[in-house]
């Protein structure tokens, strides 16, 4: 089968590996699309290291090739979205639960090969029966929508309620369009106005970039109160965590997804005196039927985000086009010829 291999920071070759063949309770599954993300693209320049050689490629839908022993969850022919994180099953973490906590955690695409080629091994429990009548395409995003639907969904939003995403990337126009299916208004606060006139046709009900004031008074005007209810940051900035303060009402939720790892500086007196609730939202645990309901349902609309498209044997354009200001999401389409 034909694979994108990641040798070194950005030395990508297209190659022939073996076929890989299912052991006990694992599957093999045909990459029919796959996303790249910002992840990846850390790993392609070397800024996150990887073991090498690695097949990066965490977010995609596949069809089922063969199935080992064992395994009864899917059969050949299924189309599944892939959850490409599996935990250890047996730590504290994972029996209560909390399998996306676990200290064991294996990322595919990271830690093990993933879906920038034809073909994938993975363990069955990483797979989620698609809908039927659902094109490939749009469940290209069903990895990063399961992030923003625990995201959103620990947010607790209430019909009604005001709410503000960060960030106007993937993420952000997705957490828009889940908060919005339920049932809060909300407002989009991005970097720059580019993806304003989108925000506006996936459902927001106002916008505002980071230099056309001050927060507080976007919120507020927007509210019509002290602020928003929730806050749901996806910008991944270290000044995030103030935003989202300047945006949140007294007593008001703030939900974070994308923190980078350089410390923000926030002043904790105001967390205090305005009791607002911060709470952290680390990838999923069972969200991706959620998340492909959503899709199905038509409450969230995953193809204005797919903005390019390349074969496995373009990849490293694909890489380039990723950091194109006109790019949301850069998909890639193993099975096609160039
Ligand atoms: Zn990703
Ligand atoms: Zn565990």
């Amino acid at each position: 089968m034909k694979a994108a291999v990641l040798h070194g920071p950005r030395d990508l070759r297209i190659e022939t590996l073996a076929d890989p063949l299912p052991g006990p309770d694992e599957v093999v599954v045909s990459v029919l699309v796959a996303g790249l993300c910002g992840t990846d693209h850390r790993i392609w320049t070397g800024e996150r290291p990887v073991a090498y050689p690695r097949v990066m490629g965490h977010e995609f839908v596949a069809r089922v090739d063969g199935v080992g022993p064992g395994v009864d969850r899917v059969r050949p022919g299924d189309r599944v979205a892939v959850e490409p994180n599996y935990s250890c099953g047996r730590c504290p973490l994972c029996r209560e639960g909390n399998r996306n906590l676990c200290l064991q955690r294996t990322a595919v695409g990271i830690d093990v090969d993933g879906g920038f080629a034809e073909r994938v091994r993975v363990p069955a429990r990483c797979c989620w029966p698609a809908p039927a009548g659902v094109a490939d395409e749009d469940l290209a995003l069903v990895e990063p929508l399961g992030v923003v639907v625990r995201a959103v969904d620990r947010g607790a939003p209430r019909p009604g309620e005001t709410a503000a995403v960060l960030g106007g990337g993937t993420l952000g126009l997705l957490a828009l369009q889940v908060l919005r299916a339920r049932g809060a208004r909300t407002m989009i606060v991005g970097r720059t106005a580019r993806r304003f006139a989108l925000a506006r046709e996936l459902g927001a009900e106002a916008v505002h970039a980071l230099d056309e004031g001050p927060l507080e008074d976007a919120a507020r005007r927007f509210s019509g109160r002290e602020g928003v209810d929730l806050v749901v940051e996806t910008a991944g900035t270290a000044a995030a965590v103030e935003h989202a303060l300047a945006l949140v009402r007294p007593g008001g939720r703030v939900i974070l997804t994308g923190l980078p790892h350089e410390p923000t500086a926030v002043s904790f007196f105001t967390v205090v005196r305005r009791e607002i609730t911060i709470a952290g939202s680390m990838i999923y645990q069972d969200e991706f039927p959620e998340a492909m309901r959503l899709v199905a349902s038509g409450a969230v609309r995953t193809r204005p985000l797919v903005t390019h498209r390349f074969t496995l044997d373009a990849l490293s354009e694909a890489f380039a086009a990723h950091r194109e200001p006109a790019s949301i999401k850069v998909a890639i389409v193993p099975g096609k010829v160039a």
